[in-house]
């Protein structure tokens, strides 16, 4: 799950990492109470807005309505509320957003660190991470900060430096110092990146995050150093004990079938394609997705119903699939282990008369247990269903229905 950047900052700032002070607003005159009071508490006259949605890249993006960028600077509190209403209520648009863009609800108003008086400004790069292939922790970092780390990393990837966690033993002391080392950091300046360091680990940990990447964190000319964007993605699978964090969800911010899909129990993701698909196991999701791209068409979605797929399961996977536009015809290949091919069929009939009014091709491929009754009840039944056996059969049915156009 992910999180955005001002509620990061909270939860980071709870645990002692330094950050750029901000409060964040939904209307301009909320931005400019905000600005006050951010006045009143840091000093600080210039005020950076930042589009708050769950997407990086906003400096660089643009509003559609209004062509302000996702964040921007403010050098007068007059300036605050017209440059927020440029930014609120629009649909920005960065390299992670797509084309489409996202709405933008809120925005931070945070204190300017690049201020005057901070002549020589630094930006790292700093992030933790699960390194799933040595079942540890690792934290990432280079000098090279506030630009697309991406692109550091593929032509330049000496200059991010790694150091691996053990989870069981958690950050060294000695590895706080090694990678603010590595950073080039000296005396005070690397006093506080190992506090920086050492608190960010101890959220990590804490919160039971899967990834934390600050881009970038600053070090001001007298050496503080402080997070300036904050992406924060929580484990799923640990939220049930990470209550107060489980509340800072923000569905605004997730594709609705997804969401929908979640309620029902199933794994649902959506994809840009063509040809709807509802498996049952998550491997052969993908070896049907491949398929599905091997005969030309373009998975619309994932969808694993699970192991114990029934009617109910498969008319709410139907309806998710049917609310796609882009869907030209349906796939459902399910492997009749726990459950019989025979019921998932009838399932499907049920399923296709309960929500009427379909007028996508779809192909059924049953294998396991009960396979040739179930192929059966589906071509029995009268409806625009077609069955298949094996998955060339499957594939050859979509490949012609994808034809027809
Ligand atoms: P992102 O583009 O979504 O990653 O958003 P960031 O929070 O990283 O901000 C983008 C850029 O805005 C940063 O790289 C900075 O250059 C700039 N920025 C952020 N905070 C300030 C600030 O306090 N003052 C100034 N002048 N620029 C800032
Ligand atoms: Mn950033």
């Amino acid at each position: 799950m992910n999180i955005h950047e001002y509620q990061a900052k909270e939860v980071l700032k709870s645990y002692g990492v330094k950050i750029q002070e901000g409060i964040v607003a939904d209307t301009p005159e909320g931005a400019l109470e905000a600005a006050k009071k951010l006045n009143a508490e840091t000093g600080t006259s210039w005020y950076v807005l930042k589009a708050q949605i769950h997407a990086g890249g906003r400096g660089k993006g643009k509003v559609k309505e209004t062509d302000s960028n996702g964040v921007v600077l403010a050098k007068s509190l007059e300036d605050v509320p017209e440059k927020a209403k440029n930014i609120l209520g629009g649909t920005l648009v960065t390299i992670q957003t797509g084309p489409e863009g996202k709405k933008v609800n809120k925005i931070l108003v945070a204190q300017d660190v690049y201020y005057p008086g901070n002549s020589e400004p630094k930006e790292y790069y700093l992030s933790i991470l699960l390194d799933r292939a040595t079942g540890s922790n690792v934290i990432m970092a280079s000098t090279e900060g506030g630009v697309d780390i991406e692109h550091v990393a593929e032509t330049t990837p000496e200059k991010i430096i790694k150091e691996w966690i053990d989870p069981r033993i958690g950050l060294q002391g000695f590895q706080a110092r090694k990678v603010a080392f590595k950073l080039g950091l000296e005396g005070n300046a690397h006093k506080e990146m190992v506090k920086f360091i050492t608190a960010l680990y101890r959220a990590y940990d804490a919160t039971d995050s899967s990834q934390f990447e600050i881009n970038p964190v600053l070090k001001t000319s007298d050496d503080q150093i402080l997070a300036v964007d904050a992406k924060v993605n929580l484990d799923d699978s640990a939220l049930y004990r990470q209550k107060n964090l489980a509340d800072l969800r923000d569905l605004e911010e997730e594709d609705p079938l997804e969401v929908e899909a979640g309620k029902s129990g199933l794994n649902y993701v959506k994809l840009d394609g063509n040809v709807g698909c509802m498996v049952n196991g998550a491997g052969l999701a993908m070896a049907t997705m491949d398929m599905i791209k091997l005969v030309g068409g373009e998975p619309a979605n994932f969808l694993d119903v699970g192991g114990g797929a029934n009617a109910q399961t498969v008319e709410a996977g139907f309806r998710i699939i049917l609310q796609d536009p882009n869907v030209k015809a349906i796939l459902i290949n399910v492997f009749g282990g726990i459950v019989r091919c025979d019921r998932i069929a009838n399932g499907v009939v049920e399923a296709y008369k309960s929500i009427g009014d379909i007028n996508v091709p779809i192909i059924v491929r049953l294998q396991g247990t009960n396979a040739e009754e179930g192929a059966k009840i589906i071509d029995e039944s009268g409806l625009k269903v077609q069955s298949a056996i094996t998955l060339k059969e499957a594939a050859e049915k979509v490949q012609a229905v994808l034809a027809q156009g």
